[in-house]
């Protein structure tokens, strides 16, 4: 009940956001330039998370920035405890360290990041501080860390006693191992194109489990876990960071959109790169999703396994995405 009336609320704000970004934009373009399309909101974020996109959804529908709302969308899983890749509860590296790394980049090409950052929750909120309130693009452990803490931010154990019980549990062999889909959400990367048609994207994440100390894997790393360049689009990625840094897996789709490939077409071209380095069987997961200027939106993975979710004024949809390797 409470989320059909939302939904009826989403798009009645929605329908409001279209007109008036149509009327902006003809009074204010002195140029004149014909409107030939209607701005359309919309966010899309890794795996099936639809606490994380009903929020960003909701920042959208009351007129806020797709920066505000990607921030803020991948604030929800950060801060459940239930979510084991991301934030507190996030599983530790192998000394039992919960460290965390996230980036966020706006419509400008700004963009922040933090990487090793221990004790603080909001790992995407601090980048946010880095890009705004910093000459800087990126902040590393402690630095980040004290950093943090000038801000604001609380210090708080991230450890859960669930993550480290099977942290204990994953000591007595220690085996390392990554895991593809290791369960059913993991790097949350988000995307959204606000009522001005501008593009944010965030992306933040704990990393692969039991990881060597100090390892920083894609996702805080402009490029590679996330790109967006506002004139065409944005792209964001979830697996083995290794391999996509190996790419540069997300500003390689961005560019094959601005040379006219769909986001399907880009993800899936950014997909088979990979393999080419890898041959043809991987172990491993790599999802990568995409959204360009018109809103059209693409996903794609090596491995069966990985969705996304999209919310825009069509409804709130998780998609399985096409993988390389069928099941
Ligand atoms: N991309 C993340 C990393 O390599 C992990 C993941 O998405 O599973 O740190």
């Amino acid at each position: 009940m409470k989320r059909r009336k939302f939904l009826k609320n989403s798009s009645l704000s929605t329908a409001g956001i279209f007109s008036s970004a149509l009327l902006t934009s003809c009074e204010t373009d002195k140029k004149l330039k014909p409107v030939t399309e209607i701005i359309k909101p919309i966010v899309i974020a890794t795996w099936d998370v639809p606490n994380a996109t009903d929020k960003a959804w909701q920042v959208l529908s009351n007129t806020g920035t797709a920066l505000d709302a990607v921030e803020q969308g991948v604030m929800i899983e950060e801060a459940d405890i239930n979510n084991q890749s991301v934030g507190k509860g996030g599983r530790p590296d192998r000394d039992g360290n919960v460290t965390l790394d996230a980036c966020i980049m706006d419509k400008d090409s700004n963009c922040g990041a933090v990487v090793y950052l221990q004790n603080i929750v909001h790992p995407i909120s601090v980048a946010r501080k880095v890009m705004e309130d910093t000459p800087h693009v990126m902040l590393a452990g402690k630095g980040a860390e004290l950093f943090a803490y000038e801000k604001g931010f609380e210090k708080e154990n991230l450890l859960t006693e669930k993550s480290r019980a099977e942290w204990l549990e994953w000591k007595k062999t220690s085996k390392y191992q990554p895991v593809i889909n290791i369960e059913n959400h993991d790097t949350i990367g988000m995307l959204a194109i606000d009522a001005n048609g501008d593009i944010a994207g965030a992306c933040t994440t704990s990393g692969m489990a039991y990881k060597i100390g100090g390892r920083v894997g894609d996702s805080p790393i402009i490029g590679a876990g996330l790109f967006v360049d506002n004139e065409v689009g944005g792209a964001t990625a979830t697996g083995v960071g290794e391999e996509v840094v190996r790419t540069v897996g997300s500003f390689l789709i961005v560019e094959l959109m601005r040379q006219g490939k769909t986001p399907q077409e880009a993800c899936e071209e950014g997909v088979k790169r990979i393999i080419s380095k890898n041959g043809e069987k991987p172990d491993f997961q790599i999802g990568f999703i995409a959204i360009n200027k018109k809103g059209e939106t693409g996903g794609y993975c090596i491995q069966p396994g990985f969705s996304y979710r999209v919310y825009s004024e069509k409804g709130h949809i998780n998609k399985t995405a096409g993988s390389y390797i069928s099941s």
